[in-house]
């Protein structure tokens, strides 16, 4: 296995070729460099301007499309066609947002044959993925105006608390973007190295808490660093609690006092869109000063700090209990902490640094900027990655993904790119056919979505698999690479204990050109292989659904009524049919459909059969 420099993690990269840091945000995204002078992290922004790029997307009805401030005013003119916090929808199924329905002012659906959410803009669709990859388009774009040079590699910050999918989609709206991501590193992480933690002499292995507190999240992570490696120890928050709060409350303080109701807001929503954006002007001037006043026409409003921080805290004290509840997760007391370091708008409250710094019993680090912090960050990081920074140069990576073909054709990451060495990744699979006995592995390279264009290093067969219905054996496969950049696939039929493995070294016969093509070819394909993923996950749910129904109708066929066979065979008729149209949606559609007639004979048939398991039970 190759150490990395500058040619083998990235391809041939050239010394001048920027790879910038980006902090994908909620409310607000940016980009940071390494100044090439100064050697130091900056944020980038046009001369008259803010670094800040606000997180807006506003598709307007003939077809444009306007990211950033240019979008703001549309959040209030057209809120159906102005989507706002896209972050928050990144990985998610319909079911892990229905409890905010409410804060989304555009339309929010779950029909994607994945189960992920959709946002629907008149007859269009877009996927998370597509949003995201629209601010990062935009971010790109400025970048690429302000350097003058063009900018395709990025790393990319996301929550600590972010699972796999949700970091896997963030790296797909990176490469729909037309961004070679390079890494994927935590929000709590940049901001550690932003302030230089992994640094510090003293301490051997600084344990570090990250309080991060934006327009509408809150976050704390508690991290131990080691010998530059950071590791997240627990992490706690409130994925909808932020600055945005404070700014209603301070809007229902002078709704109060102005004797105006709900009824109000609803005849007159422009006025309260004012009235809200006073109450955030007020908000961030009281943390300057200790009264503010100002007027809407002929109406004078006025708050003090006092009032304000009345206000604040409850939201205060919630923050406190999470961070609580992040030190006894992560087993440390306050005392074993080196650091707490501050992330997000909100932080600049001096309530909130005071209640901080005391909850904790630290002087909170505040000097970096706390909007920009993460961002610097990854710039940090990113400029570790070009083989800039001599000490840290020497990081074992394997350079491409590692996974195996699954149904369909389809490529299953288990090890994504830039994964340290060693590293170990395990995932359950399962079979297809009633009374498999074998499951072939196929171990793949590369960053296709299908594994016909990436390389293909092994193939093994696991043989033996008892007789069982599809579906219930479970097989394990785990992917070892060891410090030596050999990897080992080993494939365990879990019920059975059957298993088998097989070694391979990755990096043998590939060339630093083999790689950058490799790495190319993924980002100009990214749209079609997106798309083509999305049309055979839904293919293939299609394909075991007829089964799974077919295989239930032989079962219970008596205990269905005529009308319910009859609907039954025409929706299995109408998805069989679907299957050949290429079309996701319309696939998606008669899945659902075949779904909602078979739903309430399979939910009788199971009630008869616990009730006659119960039966036969003594109480
Ligand atoms: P972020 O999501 O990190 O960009 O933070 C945005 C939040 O920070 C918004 O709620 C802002 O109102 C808030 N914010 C920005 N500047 C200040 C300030 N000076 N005082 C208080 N809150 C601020």
């Amino acid at each position: 296995m190759a150490k990395i420099g500058i040619n083998i993690a990235t391809g041939s990269l050239q010394k001048e070729e920027m790879i910038v840091g980006i902090d994908l945000g909620t409310t607000n995204s940016l980009v940071a460099i390494i100044h090439p002078e100064t050697r130091k992290p900056v944020a980038l922004k046009e001369h008259d301007g803010s670094s800040l790029v606000p997180s807006i997307i506003y598709f307007s009805p003939d077809g444009q499309v306007k990211v950033g401030e240019a979008a703001i005013p549309f959040l209030l003119s057209d809120p159906k066609r102005t989507i706002f916090s896209a972050k928050r929808l990144m990985g998610k199924r319909y079911d892990d947002l229905r409890q905010h329905a409410a804060f989304y002012t555009y339309k929010v659906i779950d029909n994607d044959s994945d189960g992920m959410v959709k946002v629907q803009v008149d007859d269009q669709f877009y996927s998370p993925v597509e949003l995201s990859s629209l601010i990062l388009k935009e971010l790109k774009l400025r970048a690429e105006h302000i350097l003058k040079t063009s900018v395709s590699k990025a790393v990319i910050t996301v929550p600590a608390y972010f699972n796999d999918t949700q970091r896997q989609a963030t790296r797909d709206a990176g490469k729909l973007a037309g961004l070679d991501v390079l890494r994927i590193i935590n929000e709590p992480t940049a901001a550690s190295l932003a302030y230089g933690l992994d640094q510090q002499g003293g301490q051997s292995e600084p344990l570090v808490a990250v309080y991060d507190l934006g327009g509408g999240t809150f976050d704390i992570s508690i991290l131990r660093i080691s010998d530059g490696v950071f590791e997240v120890l627990s992490t706690n928050g409130d994925t909808y609690l932020g600055g945005d709060d404070i700014d209603r409350s301070i809007l229902n303080y002078w709704a109060m006092q102005l004797g105006w109701d709900e009824a109000d807001h609803t005849a007159d929503p422009e006025r309260w869109q004012q009235l809200r954006l006073k109450a955030e002007l007020a908000k961030k001037q009281l943390s300057d000063s200790s009264n503010w006043e100002d007027k809407i026409g002929e109406l004078v409003l006025s708050l003090t700090r006092e009032n304000l921080e009345a206000l604040t805290r409850p939201l205060l004290e919630k923050t406190l209990v999470s961070c609580a509840a992040a030190l006894k997760d992560a087993g440390i007391k306050k005392s074993d902490l080196q650091s707490v370091v501050m992330v997000g708008g909100s932080t600049r409250m001096p309530m909130i640094r005071e209640a901080v710094s005391e909850f904790f019993g630290l002087e909170v680090n505040t000097s970096v900027h706390p909007d920009e912090v993460v961002a610097l960050g990854a710039a940090i990081q990113a400029d570790i990655l070009a083989g800039n920074n001599r000490k840290l140069l020497l990081l074992d990576i394997m350079p491409l993904s590692l996974g195996i073909e699954t149904a369909g054709g389809l490529m299953d990451v288990l090890i994504p790119r830039n994964s340290k060495i060693p590293s170990a990744a395990a995932r359950q699979y399962t079979t297809q056919i009633d009374g498999q006995s074998g499951m072939r592995i196929s171990v793949f390279q590369g960053e296709r979505d299908l594994v016909k264009d990436n390389r293909k290093l092994a193939e093994f067969n696991l043989a033996g698999i008892p007789g069982m219905p599809a579906g219930i054996p479970k097989v394990e496969v785990s992917f070892l690479i060891n410090a030596d950049g050999i990897l080992t696939v080993s494939a365990k039929e879990l019920r059975s204990g059957v298993q088998q493995n097989i070694q391979v070294v990755p990096r043998e016969g590939l060339t630093d050109e083999d790689l950058e093509k490799m790495l190319m070819e993924a980002i100009s394909h990214a749209k079609e292989d997106i798309a083509l993923r999305a049309l055979t996950e839904a293919q293939t749910e299609a394909e075991q659904l007829l089964k799974t129904t077919e295989r239930f109708l032989q079962k219970h066929l008596n205990a269905l009524t005529q009308e319910e066979l009859l609907e039954t065979a025409n929706a299995m008729q109408a998805l069989q049919l679907s299957l050949s149209m290429e079309d996701k949606n319309l696939i998606q559609t008669k899945i659902e459909a075949l779904n909602e007639v078979s739903k309430p004979y399979a939910e009788r048939i199971m009630d008869e059969a616990v009730g006659a398991a119960m039966k036969g039970k003594t109480v």
